[in-house]
Order: C-alpha cells, then sequence, then structure tokens
C-alpha cells in the first residue's frame, strides 16, 4: 500500500526561484510531450535525448515517464467513450457522450524519483538546472522524528513538489507492507451519513456513533457566511484562504473520526471492516440516498479512505458491499421500506434507531463490491 507524507520546505529566495523555474519547465515539458503524442507521433521510445527541455536530465526522463501515463490513461478513456457511443449508436440513441480531453498540467509541479533526492537529517537534496548544468541542491526542512522512523524504515517512491495553498511543500511517497490478516473475529460495518458522520455495528452488539453531524453543518454554514461577506468585499485572497482553512479542519475531522473507528475496531478484536461502496464520483447514477448530494459525495469519499488505510495499518481487512436499501431493508424478515422519523419499524416486530439499521445492514451483507476504494492519483 503506497502513503504518503507531506514536508515544509525553507527556502532562500534563489532556492526558490529556483524550483518555481523547475517547476514550470516540468509541466511545460509534460504538457508538450502529452500533445505531441495526442497528435499522432508515438513517444513511446522517447530518451532524454529526444526533449529539448531546461532540466536535469533526471526530470526530464521523469517527465517523459510522466507523460507515457497520462497518455495511456487518456487513450484508454478515450477507446472507453468510443466504445459506449457505439453501444448507444447501435441502440439508436440520440445521445453521444463527449470525447475526454486532452489532459494538461495546470499546477506547478516536479516528481523526483528515488533515485535522484536524498533525505538528510534537516534537508532535502535533489537536482535542478543553475547556468545550463545539473546542480543538487540542500533545502532546508522540518522532519518530524516519526516521519524520520518512516523514511528510514520504508522503501521510498517519488517525491513530488506541489503547491499546497501557496506554499511550496515536498510530499514523499512510501511503500507499506500490509499485514497478514486473518478471518477469526469480529465484523464492523460502518454508514456514513451527514447527521451522523459515522455509526459502527461490531457483530458482538456493539454500537458506536462518531463525530458531530450538527457541528460540520454549523462550521459549513459559519465559512459559507464569511465567503459570502468577503465576496461582497471582493477579498478573493481572503476566500482562498478560509476555504483552505475549512479543508483543513474536515481534514483533520475525518482524521479524527477514522482513528477512533479503527481503535473502536481493534479493541472489539474486529478482522474486517465493511464499508458501502460509493459510486463513481464521476457518474450520475443515483444508487443510494447519500450519492443525491453530489456536494458530500467527496467528503464521504475522504473519510472511506481515512478509515481504509488506517485499518489496513492495523491488520484489519477492508471489504465493500452494495449500498443498495442498506437504510431500509429490514434485518430479520427482508422487508424494504423507509423510516418514520428516528425510528425503524417493521411489521414483523423489528424496530431499531433509524442511524443503526445502514450500520447493521452493512455489517450482515455479503453482496460485496470489491475490497478497495482507493485508487492513488500520482
Ligand atoms: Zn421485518
Amino acid at each position: 500500500m503506497q502513503l504518503s507524507e507531506t514536508i515544509k520546505l525553507y527556502m532562500t529566495k534563489e532556492q526558490k526561484s529556483l524550483i518555481v523555474t523547475t517547476m514550470n519547465q516540468y509541466i511545460n515539458t509534460v504538457n508538450s510531450l502529452v500533445s505531441i503524442a495526442t497528435n499522432g507521433t508515438s513517444i513511446s521510445k522517447y530518451t532524454t535525448a529526444d526533449v529539448n527541455a531546461s532540466l536535469p536530465s533526471a526530470l526530464t526522463n521523469q517527465c517523459i515517464r510522466d507523460a507515457k501515463s497520462i497518455v495511456n490513461k487518456y487513450n484508454k478513456d478515450c477507446r472507453k467513450v468510443s466504445a459506449k457511443n457505439k453501444k448507444l449508436a447501435e441502440q439508436k440513441s440520440s445521445i453521444t457522450i463527449k470525447e475526454p480531453t486532452v489532459p494538461v498540467l495546470k499546477r506547478p509541479c516536479c516528481y523526483v524519483n528515488n533515485q535522484n533526492f536524498k533525505i538528510k537529517d534537516n534537508c532535502i537534496e535533489f537536482p535542478v538546472l543553475i547556468n545550463g548544468k545539473s546542480r543538487r541542491i540542500a533545502i532546508r526542512t522540518s522532519i518530524t522524528d516519526h516521519q524520520k522512523l518512516i523514511f528510514a524504515n520504508a522503501k521510498l517512491g517519488t517525491m513530488r513538489i506541489v503547491y499546497k495553498g501557496n506554499k511550496i511543500v515536498a510530499q514523499i511517497v512510501y511503500e507499506v507492507a500490509e499485514p497478514e490478516y486473518t478471518d477469526d473475529g469480529n465484523v464492523m460495518g460502518i454508514d456514513l451519513g451527514i447527521k451522523c458522520p459515522a455509526v459502527s455495528y461490531i457483530s458482538d452488539g456493539s454500537v458506536k456513533f462518531y463525530g458531530n453531524g450538527r457541528k460540520n453543518k454549523y462550521m459549513r454554514r459559519h465559512y459559507k457566511y464569511l465567503r459570502k461577506k468577503l465576496g461582497k468585499a471582493k477579498k478573493p485572497d481572503a476566500i482562498k484562504r478560509i476555504n483552505n482553512k475549512e479543508q483543513r479542519i474536515m481534514k483533520d475531522i475525518d482524521h479524527k473520526i477514522s482513528h477512533d473507528i479503527v481503535k473502536t475496531a481493534v479493541s472489539h478484536d474486529v478482522k474486517v471492516i465493511k464499508l458501502e461502496r460509493l459510486a463513481n464520483i464521476r457518474s450520475t447514477t443515483r444508487t443510494s440516498r447519500k450519492n443525491n448530494h453530489s456536494l458530500h459525495i467527496w467528503s464521504f469519499y475522504r473519510l472511506a479512505q481515512f478509515i481504509e488505510y488506517k485499518a489496513k495499518l492495523a491488520g484489519i481487512k477492508v471489504e465493500y458491499v452494495n449500498p443498495a436499501y442498506t437504510s431500509q431493508k429490514c434485518p430479520v424478515c427482508g422487508n424494504v421500506h423507509h423510516a418514520n422519523d428516528r425510528n425503524y419499524t417493521c411489521s414483523c416486530g423489528f424496530h431499531i434507531h433509524r442511524d443503526l439499521l445502514g450500520a447493521m445492514n452493512i455489517c450482515n451483507s455479503t453482496e460485496y463490491v470489491g475490497d478497495s476504494n482507493i485508487r492513488y492519483t500520482a
């Protein structure tokens, strides 16, 4: 499993200007290679000799690799769309799906592979171009003890130099070995929601609620109000700042909820956590009540990702089940109907708090739809 750690960079003025130049040159090189490939010239055999870039050859090589993977994904998407359109034409449908647009990197960034950067005690070294020559620069960082431990023991992947808000940071990808899984334990079902961010039901009968939906709603409303106020005052930078702050707070909340869930799971000897498979973010299918709220789907997705990787690190397997009817089906007789108010009462006599029903049904579900929601983006 791949994870990443973010590191702050303390650059001198000169270093910052070198890095910004490198990042811009990097995306321009990737974009021009992608444009060459999508205009019909294959770049599959390209080497640094074929590319005219003001970058150290190590970075030019990485540009070629990135461009190839972007082009492969784009071609795959194109094939998917044309297959769908062919099918639609056969069905004499008047609908056609739009061709995907050629991807273009907009935010300056650069990727350095693990052969070409070095993490030292309080700095990171990697090559940039100075006066036409490749030179390693050492940038001061602050690496926590926890991060030092990770970097010393894990297999490191690519380092990405990216903008986070208006700051330039390094993200270092590393590989974590997943512990062996065993099945002889309890199962936990987790229902994610808006009013109540998460509910867990464990096969030993225990139940737990996580987070505070009302507080989150109040916070979102507060930031919406601030945005409106700043919008009227025409302060776009301030709006950006509070958006980042809101995102940071929401992310911290998700970290805390996922941490609590996995802690509960470990203390109840849970070996499998089941979550609902969230619908594809790009698709418009409405398969569950939650997917009607497209605004919320990203936050469900992030929380599910956090639960998944924390569970994996704790040796707990994560499985995804079909979300259909989990909030309507009676776990005793199988009847499907809606809940009234806060309570779900079935004609068979079964009754339960509405928010609990989902978690219980997810825990009991055997309609598996895969074992990962995580799709890593480079
Ligand atoms: Zn029933």
